[in-house]
């Protein structure tokens, strides 16, 4: 997608602070961190919402996880815990239209989200 900021983002059109990546998915600090740790992984391929992912590509999401519970664990986060989320559309709070899962860990996170 040509004017989608995470495409920038997973193409080097635009710098981040990435920390991960592979053929499918990339991960980076957030620019405005909402916690100590927070991180999003993108997939490389472009889908807008999480609505926009079939079935048929549904490994694609368990790889944004396990990439996240893997950074997780080498940031030495993941036993004193931390949250994966995936905002969609409005009422869900999206504000990028290209799927990401935030990562968020180095405090105590307060339930339920607002
Ligand atoms: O779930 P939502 O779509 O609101 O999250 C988008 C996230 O992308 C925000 O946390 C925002 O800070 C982050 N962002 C970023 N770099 C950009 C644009 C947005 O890290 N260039």
């Amino acid at each position: 997608m040509t004017d989608c900021i995470f495409c920038k983002i997973a193409s080097k059109e635009v710098n981040a602070r990435i920390v991960f990546e592979n053929e499918r998915v990339v991960a980076f600090h957030d620019l405005f961190p909402a916690a100590p740790t927070h991180l999003l992984v993108i997939p490389k391929q472009h889908y807008t919402t999480l609505n926009d992912v079939p079935a048929s590509e549904a490994l694609i999401l368990g790889e944004l996880m396990t990439t996240a519970s893997q950074l997780a664990a080498d940031l030495g986060v993941a036993e004193d815990g931390y949250r994966v989320v995936m905002n969609c559309n409005g009422n869900g709070g999206q504000s990028v239209y290209h799927i990401h899962l935030h990562l968020l860990a180095g405090r105590k996170l307060t339930w339920p989200p607002g």
